[in-house]
């Protein structure tokens, strides 16, 4: 074993378990409310001593970096285990910045927030923007839940910004797969594999990533819409020439259409005017959002003190909406953009089922916070009592995949559970058995989060 993979007794002394990792990890399952090892490696050989040591130890593994996202996916089974931890957070390097080439290799741990800033330096990011709450996320524990904000509309999501990854399988093998150059086709793309993985299939702990300019100036354009109307606009939206780097829509407040533009500073002012002149024709005004001191490339500051009244606020506001807040309830519904109307609908619907479903009922706030040129929704749920929440959870589920999509919790109190499967309905069966073979063949004796992946995988 390493120096940098220690027993639990070590860890006693530098590595306290009320950290915030291991507060989370509590919180991911009261099968891991005891850890065997904790193991904090910093660099790939490290990474791998920690994996063979839980091997050999017969302990469960899981992974956490930030902590953020624990939750996610079902509680993890013990399977009989003691479990052992692998903490990313000391494998925090930017390895190499190529800005020629625009991309990066850096380890899983690096906070997202402390790259941004770092690359910025240089006018390039990494253009993933997911909620920055809790101190945000590590790179590697936004790429392994496939988590983004609003920006994926107009970059992709986070597979599709990383390019290249070395990753630790659970015998100890270290997998290579893609590299620095963006054009790369040969054998198969393990890295769209390892993305949304939840920390189930291996230790992801280098990733190659593929850069872009940050933006010389920003706008947004604030839209009062109901959904239905945000949908037939949206509809127009995407089928019109108008460039938009954000589509978001919000139901706090009657219902508000966000719309961000990037780009150079000459262009923006013709791209802003004709969406708002779409805006127009379908019978809805566009207030411009303040745009004073938001000119300024290369100004990354990755907080959100901002009071919300700049262009750069207002995005990170919308942007946060989407995780709620501490003890929330957050739901993610996948559907097509043009279904967001619909979304809405079936939400109110499933509110009033709610309400009359016990006495709590009706003490159930909800809030949709919807990347609406995407089709992906955040329903935010707080108050009531638990069985209320898995009501409208249940009945709003039931009405999304009648229009062709699905619905995920993500966040929710260890109660919820009780009540509602966190996955819901599985895909078609051999997709299940799909999953189950790249589970086998990765991961055979079921050491990584056992459980927590769709179908108990
Ligand atoms: C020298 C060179 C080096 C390259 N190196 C790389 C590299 O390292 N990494 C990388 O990712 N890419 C590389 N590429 C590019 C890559 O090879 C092509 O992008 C890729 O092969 C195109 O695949 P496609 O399926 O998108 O083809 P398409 O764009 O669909 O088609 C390509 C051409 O084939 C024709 N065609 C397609 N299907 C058929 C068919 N069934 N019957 C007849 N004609 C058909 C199309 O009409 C078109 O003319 C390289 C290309 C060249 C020329």
């Amino acid at each position: 074993m390493s120096p940098e993979s220690r027993t639990n007794d070590a860890r006693k002394n530098d590595v306290p378990v009320t950290d915030d990792g291991s507060a989370h990890l509590v919180a991911a399952s009261a099968a891991i409310s005891e850890l065997s090892a904790q193991h904090r490696p910093s660099d790939l050989a490290a990474a791998r001593d920690a994996v063979v040591a839980a091997r050999e130890a017969d302990t469960n593994v899981i992974i956490h970096g930030g902590g953020t996202k624990l939750t996610w996916g079902a509680r993890p089974d013990s399977t009989g285990r003691a479990w052992s931890a692998i903490d990313t957070r000391a494998m925090d390097a930017l390895i190499h910045h190529e800005p020629g080439d625009m991309t990066a290799i850096v380890q899983a741990g690096i906070p997202l927030a402390r790259l941004r800033a770092e690359l910025a330096v240089a006018g390039q990011q990494l253009a993933v923007d997911p909620p920055r709450r809790g101190g945000g996320p590590t790179v590697g524990g936004a790429y392994i839940a496939n988590d983004a904000g609003p920006l994926r509309f107009s970059y992709g999501g986070i597979r599709d910004l990383v390019i290249g990854t070395t990753t630790v399988l659970a015998d100890g093998t270290i997998s290579r797969s893609g590299g620095s150059v963006i054009k790369n086709v040969a054998g198969y793309d393990l890295n769209k594999l390892w993305c949304g993985s939840l920390g189930t299939l291996g230790l992801v702990v280098e990733l190659i990533v593929r850069l872009h300019p940050l933006p010389e100036a920003s706008r947004a354009l604030r839209i009062p819409a109901t959904a239905e109307t945000a949908s037939s606009f949206i509809a127009d939206l995407l089928a019109s020439p108008a460039e938009c780097s954000v589509v978001e829509w919000t139901s706090v407040g009657g219902g508000v259409l966000l719309l961000g533009f990037e780009g150079r500073s000459d262009g923006l002012p013709a791209r802003v005017d004709a969406v708002a002149a779409l805006a127009r024709r379908h019978g809805l005004s566009a207030e411009l959002v303040d745009d004073a001191d938001d000119d300024a490339a290369g100004d990354e500051d990755d907080t959100t003190g901002d009071d919300g009244s700049t262009t750069r606020g207002v995005l990170d506001h919308w942007r946060e909406a989407h995780a709620g807040r501490p003890g929330d309830t957050v739901v993610r519904a996948a559907t097509l953009p043009d279904r967001l109307g619909h979304v809405a609908a079936a939400l109110d619907q499933a509110g009033h089922a709610a309400a009359g479903s016990s006495p709590g009922g009706a003490d159930v706030e909800s809030e949709l916070h919807s990347h609406a040129g995407l089709g992906l929704h955040d329903l935010v749920l707080r108050g009531g009592d638990t069985a209320a929440q898995a009501v409208l959870v249940r009945e709003w589920r039931r009405r999304v995949a009648a229009l062709g999509g699905s619905v995920v919790v993500r966040e929710r109190p260890p109660e919820l559970d009780q009540h509602v499967d966190p996955w819901g309905q599985l895909g078609p069966a051999r997709l299940l058995d799909l999953s189950e073979a790249v589970k086998r063949s990765v991961d055979p004796e079921r050491r990584f989060a056992p459980g927590r992946f769709v179908g108990g995988l």
